[in-house]
């Protein structure tokens, strides 16, 4: 399939721990700059890639750590080399992280009764809105995953006691730099899916919550 360079692609790659690491490593700078580098002996070419990047994983090689009826089998130092292919770099620039849990007989049975997606999309489309309105004169900025370091700063001021919040998940989880900036991002979405122009304590410790995988760790 062929894409126009200016068109935002979804990719999706599902059982993510199946991809050998370096494939997965070459995911890195498109996910943090939006292009790849491609590199041979006598010139190097900058190809645009912006993408959303969703993808899917067990638990771990048995499929059950975790799950309310079966029991895993796997040992902690099987279930620690079936993590090892992610490495915390490229788990940093994934910003939502979200343990999907079995269903229920009666979920699976029952009608849906959640939003629609055509629901969604206009909550989401009003915080993007919200959003690139806040951004009106900056240069490079339309949504908050663009924001710099610098950005930050300006947009995602912190009270005390969300600043104590983010210093304990930082010291607990043992963050980088680049998984706190990528929180800051995610509470800003999540104030502007509310409505609100300053960063709260609620909307930082959502954020937080969305890092399973480095909580799992
Ligand atoms: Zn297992």
């Amino acid at each position: 399939m062929v894409f126009s360079v200016f068109e935002i692609v979804n990719l999706f790659l599902d059982e993510l721990t199946e991809f050998k690491r370096d494939v997965l490593e070459f995911l890195r700078q498109p996910l943090e700059d939006g292009y790849v580098t491609i590199s041979r002996a006598r010139q190097s070419v900058m190809f645009p890639a912006q993408f959303t990047l969703v993808a899917s994983t067990n638990p771990c090689a048995c499929g059950y750590y975790g799950d309310t009826i079966a029991q895993c089998t796997c040992s902690p130092r099987q279930r620690e080399q079936y993590w090892a292919k992610l490495s915390g770099p490229l788990m940093d620039r994934i910003d939502l992280q979200v343990a999907v849990n079995r269903l229920k007989p009666e979920e699976i049975t029952q009608q849906p009764t959640g939003e629609s997606s055509a629901t969604v999309r206009e909550r989401v489309q009003q915080a993007r809105d919200y959003a690139s309105s806040r951004f009106n004169n900056a240069v490079n900025l339309s949504c908050n995953a663009q924001m710099q370091s610098r950005d930050l700063h300006k947009w995602c001021k912190l009270d005390d006691s969300s600043r104590n919040l983010l210093e304990g998940a930082i010291r607990k989880l043992g963050l980088s730099a680049r998984a706190s900036d990528r929180i800051l991002k995610v509470a800003r979405t999540i104030a502007d899916l509310a409505g609100d122009d300053e960063l709260k304590t609620n909307h930082v410790a959502e954020a937080i919550q969305y890092r399973t995988i480095d909580r799992m760790q």
